[in-house]
């Protein structure tokens, strides 16, 4: 299980005065070699909805969107210093997701909400859950 150094305030300084978005990752990766899983592009063309909200939050904080990165599941209670990563990444134009709120279609590999995550987002009277995009579903 994930939680924050006993120096939490030292590596918050350490991160928010690192010179780039690169550095971030490197300081992470040192302190949470397993947390980074995986990078997307986007979201399925299923939910379009997500797509367009992340862009209108790059819009927003004048940022170019970036990618999808997909964080190993943390506890949000005990991880202010995972929580100030994924701060920093998505003021930088990344969206970030932990691996049990999203997964990528074995087909195209865009990003696809998990059940659980489905369940919480507003997406129920459009689409049904599947485990692959509509357009990718094999006959
Ligand atoms: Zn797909």
């Amino acid at each position: 299980m994930y939680s924050d150094p006993n120096n939490i305030e030292d590596c918050i300084n350490k991160i928010k005065n690192a010179p780039s978005i690169g550095d971030v990752k490197k300081i992470m990766d040192d302190l949470y070699p397993t947390l980074f899983i995986t990078l997307l592009d986007e979201y399925s063309d299923d939910y379009t909805d997500l797509n367009k909200n992340w862009n209108t939050m790059c819009d927003n904080l004048k940022v170019k969107k970036q990618k999808i990165i997909i964080f190993d599941n943390y506890d949000n209670d005990k991880c202010t210093l995972i929580k100030t990563f994924a701060e920093l990444f998505t003021l930088s134009g990344f969206l970030v997701r932990c691996k049990n709120e999203i997964f990528p279609c074995f087909f195209c590999n865009k990003a696809l909400p998990s059940k659980d995550f489905y369940d919480l987002i507003k997406y129920k009277n459009i689409i049904n859950w599947s485990p692959c995009c509509i357009k990718c579903k094999p006959i």
